[in-house]
C-alpha cells in the first residue's frame, strides 16, 4: 500500500465521492474523541471504496464498538457543521500540536505526536492548512464537502492493525476503515452487491463446480483446471482463435523458456528481474571451459575467414552449442522477445505490415506470495496475447481495430461498463522511468489519444503511470454485479523493435523501424476465466457450459435407456459436451444433482418420449421448456451454440 503523503496535485483531482469519504474519516475521529478524548490520530485518507484513520488508544477498538461510535458520527452529521479552513504559519500549526490541540477536540496534556511528525515532512514552501468542523480540529490540506451534512450515508466495516507510515519499526495503530456514499441507496446497494460477490466468488465456486485446483505440491499460484474448468479456457482460446483469424493475425508458437542474452536485449532484465523466476543454469563455468572457450574463439576466427575443414566446422557447431548450454535461461515473463525474433527470423517489407503474430503463451511470473488471489494473482498465465507490427501510417487504424475486438468481446459477455485507463509518460522522468525517446513518446501518445477520442470509447487518462516502453492501457471491466476487475492491457511499444533491431523496407527502399502494439483483449486464461465464473455465478451460457447437455433417463426400461443413449451419440457426433444419468436414481434427484453442477440443459426421457420420438427439456435456472421434437431440441441447442448466445 502506498503510505505516502498525498500531494497537493493528486489532492486537486480527489473525485466528489474521494472528498466525501474523507471527510467522513475526520467525522470518525470527532466520535472517537467523543468516546476516549485520549486517541491520538495519524492519517485517514479515502481509500477504494471508503476511508479510514488510524488512531493511537489504549482501548482496543472491535466491532462492537462500531454501534456507539456510529451513534456519535450521526450527531455529527445531523449538527452539519461546515468544515472551516484555516491557513497557519508552521510555527502556530507546531504550537497548537504541542498542546494536543490537533485531530482534537480541546487542548489536551499530550501533544498531537503524530500530527507533529507530519508537519515536520510538509515541504517548506507548501502552506499549512487546519479544518476544523464542529469542535474537531486537524491538520489537513483537505478537500472536504461543504458540511458534515453533505455525508449522506455511512457505515464502519472493520478495524485492522497498521504501523504507522507503514513501516514495521513505528508503533502499531489501530486501523478503522469505513465506507460513505451520497444516498442510503448507494450504501444498500453496495453492500448488497458485496453479498451478491461473495456468493459468486470464483474461488468458492471453482470448487464446487470443479472447475481448478491449487496443490500444494505443484507450488502456490500455481492453478491446474480440471476438466470442467479446461473446458471453458478451451472455449475461449477457439473464440480468440476465430476472432483473431478473421482479423488478419496469424498463429506462432515458442518455447516457455529463454537464453538471458534475450532479456537483456528486451531490456527486462534487469529492469524486470524482480518480477521473473530465479534463472536456471545448466552448466558451471570451470577450467575445462575456460579452454573450450578459447578453442571456440581459434575456430571462430577461421570459420569467418571461410577456411575451415568439414570436421573444424563440425567442432565449431558443437562447442558453440555446449558454450549457449552454459548461460542462464530464465522462464518467459512475456511473449514479446520471442515474437519478436520471428518478425527478425524473415526479410520484411513494407508489403508485410501489419504483421500480426498470435500466440496463447503461457508465461510464469514470479508474484509475491502476500499478492497471490485465486485465479486473480497467479504465477502461470496463459495469454491470450498478439504482437503488431506496423508502419507509424498504419498505427491508427490497427490501434482502432484493436479497440473494436475489445468492444466485440464486451458485447459477446454482456460486459456493459468498462473503462479503459490510458497511461502515458512524465517527460521529467525520461531516461530514469521511461526509455528517453521525447519525439517518439509525444507522437504515440497523440495518436493513441487521437483514436481513443474518436472512437467515442470510455477512458481516462492518468499521467506517470505508462510502461518503461511506451503509452499503455489498462481495461477495466465491471462484472454484472458490479465488481470491478483489470482484465487486459495493450501497450504501444517503440522501444523493444528499437532493441530488437527490427527492421522493414519501405517503399523508399529505406530500413525502417516497425511501431509494435501489444495487446491481450481476452487478458489470461486465469483472469478472464476467474472472471466469467463472478461475471455469470456459474451459470454459463450453453456455449461456455462445461456439460452443455445431461440426459437423464426415467425408470430402467432398456429401450428407453437405448433412446437415450443414441441422442447422446447424437449430440456427441456434433461435439456437444453431453452426458448420461442412467442410474436407477429417481428422476428428481438426477435433475438436483445436475441442477448443483449448474449444466445447462438437461433432456428428460421417459417412456413417452421415446415413443414420440421426443424430448423433454430442462434448462437450469428457468425449470421444465416441455417436451420437443428430438430433431428441433438438438438443432436448438447446436444454434445456440454456433452463435454464441448470452442465453
Ligand atoms: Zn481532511
Ligand atoms: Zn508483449
Amino acid at each position: 500500500m502506498n503510505e505516502e503523503r498525498k500531494t497537493l496535485e493528486q489532492r486537486a483531482t480527489m473525485t466528489d465521492i474521494e472528498r466525501l469519504r474523507h471527510s467522513a474519516s475526520h467525522v470518525l475521529a470527532t466520535a472517537i474523541l467523543k468516546i476516549w478524548p485520549e486517541a491520538q490520530f495519524a492519517a485517514g485518507p479515502p481509500v477504494e471504496n471508503g476511508f479510514y484513520y488510524d488512531v493511537d488508544l489504549p482501548h482496543r477498538i472491535s466491532p462492537n464498538d462500531f454501534e456507539k461510535i456510529e451513534a456519535e458520527m450521526k450527531k455529527e452529521i445531523k449538527a452539519n457543521h461546515p468544515f472551516e479552513r484555516v491557513e497557519v504559519s508552521r510555527d502556530e500549526a507546531l504550537a497548537l500540536g504541542n498542546k494536543g490541540r490537533l485531530a482534537a477536540l480541546s487542548e489536551r496534556s499530550e501533544p498531537s505526536k503524530f500530527k507533529l511528525d507530519i508537519i515536520e515532512n510538509i515541504p517548506a514552501d507548501e502552506k499549512i492548512s487546519l479544518y476544523q468542523s464542529g469542535d474537531f480540529i486537524d491538520l489537513c490540506a483537505g478537500p472536504h464537502v461543504m458540511r458534515t451534512g453533505n455525508i449522506g450515508a455511512f457505515r464502519l466495516t472493520n478495524v485492522a492493525s497498521a504501523y504507522y507510515k507503514g513501516d514495521e519499526k513505528n508503533p502499531q495503530l489501530q486501523r478503522v476503515y469505513g465506507t460513505a456514499f451520497k444516498t442510503k441507496k448507494e450504501l444498500d446497494d453496495y453492500f448488497a452487491m458485496l453479498e451478491e460477490a461473495k456468493k459468486r466468488d470464483h474461488r468458492k465456486l471453482g470448487k464446487e463446480l470443479e472447475l481448478f485446483v491449487f496443490d500444494d505440491d505443484v507450488g502456490p499460484g500455481l492453478p491446474m483446471f480440471l476438466p470442467r474448468g479446461a473446458v471453458i479456457a478451451e472455449e475461449l482460446e477457439k473464440l480468440a482463435k476465430e476472432t483473431e483469424f478473421a482479423a488478419g493475425y496469424q498463429r506462432v508458437r515458442t518455447p516457455h523458456i529463454a537464453r538471458e542474452s534475450l532479456y537483456k536485449k528486451s531490456g527486462h532484465l534487469p529492469y524486470y528481474a524482480e518480477s521473473m523466476f530465479p534463472p536456471m543454469q545448466l552448466r558451471r563455468e570451470d577450467e575445462e571451459f575456460e579452454t573450450k572457450r578459447k578453442r571456440f574463439d581459434e575456430l571462430q576466427v577461421i570459420v569467418d575467414s571461410k577456411l575451415e575443414s568439414p570436421d573444424e566446422y563440425s567442432e565449431f557447431k558443437h562447442l558453440q552449442y555446449e558454450l549457449l548450454e552454459s548461460d542462464k535461461y530464465y522462464l518467459k515473463a512475456m511473449n514479446c522477445p520471442h515474437h519478436h525474433k520471428l518478425f527478425a527470423a524473415v526479410p520484411r517489407s513494407y508489403r508485410d505490415l501489419p504483421l500480426r503474430l498470435a500466440e496463447y503463451g503461457t508465461c510464469y511470473r514470479y508474484e509475491q506470495s502476500g499478492e497471490l488471489f485465486g485465479l486473480m494473482r497467479v504465477r502461470s498465465l496463459q495469454m491470450n496475447d498478439a504482437h503488431l507490427y506496423m508502419t507509424p501510417e498504419q498505427f491508427e487504424s490497427e490501434f482502432n481495430a484493436v479497440n473494436e475486438m475489445y468492444l466485440n468481446y464486451f458485447k459477446l459477455f454482456g460486459i456493459e461498463k468498462y473503462l479503459m485507463r490510458f497511461s502515458t509518460h512524465d517527460p521529467s522522468k525520461l531516461g530514469q522511468k521511461f526509455v528517453d525517446e521525447p519525439e517518439l513518446w509525444k507522437q504515440t501518445e497523440e495518436m493513441t489519444r487521437n483514436v481513443l477520442k474518436n472512437s467515442g470509447i470510455n477512458y481516462v487518462e492518468v499521467p506517470n503511470e505508462a510502461a518503461f516502453y511506451g503509452p499503455k492501457i489498462d481495461v477495466q471491466a465491471w462484472s454484472v454485479i458490479g465488481r470491478e476487475f483489470s482484465i487486459a492491457t495493450n501497450q504501444v511499444d517503440f522501444a523493444q523493435p528499437r532493441n530488437f533491431d527490427l527492421r522493414y523496407k519501405d517503399r523508399d527502399n529505406i530500413d525502417k523501424i516497425p511501431i509494435c502494439i501489444h495487446r491481450a483483449p481476452l487478458g489470461t486464461h486465469e483472469r478472464f476465466v476467474g472472471f466469467l465464473i463472478e461475471h455469470y455465478a456459474g451459470n454459463f451460457p450453453l456455449w461456455l457450459s462445461p456439460e452443455q447437455v445431461r440426459i437423464l433417463t426415467i425408470g430402467d426400461d432398456p429401450k428407453v435407456v437405448d433412446y437415450a443413449r443414441s441422442i447422446l451419440s447424437e449430440l456427441r457426433a456434433h461435439q456437444v459436451r453431453a452426458e448420461i444419468d442412467e442410474s436407477t436414481d429417481k428422476i428428481n434427484g438426477k435433475i438436483q444433482r445436475a441442477e448443483q453442477m449448474k449444466v445447462h440443459t438437461m433432456f428428460v426421457i421417459g417412456k413417452r418420449d421415446m415413443d414420440a420420438e421426443a424430448v423433454s427439456v430442462r434448462v437450469h435456472g428457468k425449470g421444465n421448456l416441455g417436451a420437443k421434437p428430438r430433431a428441433e431440441a438438438i438443432a436448438e441447442i447446436l444454434l445456440s451454440i454456433k452463435e454464441r448466445r448470452a442465453e
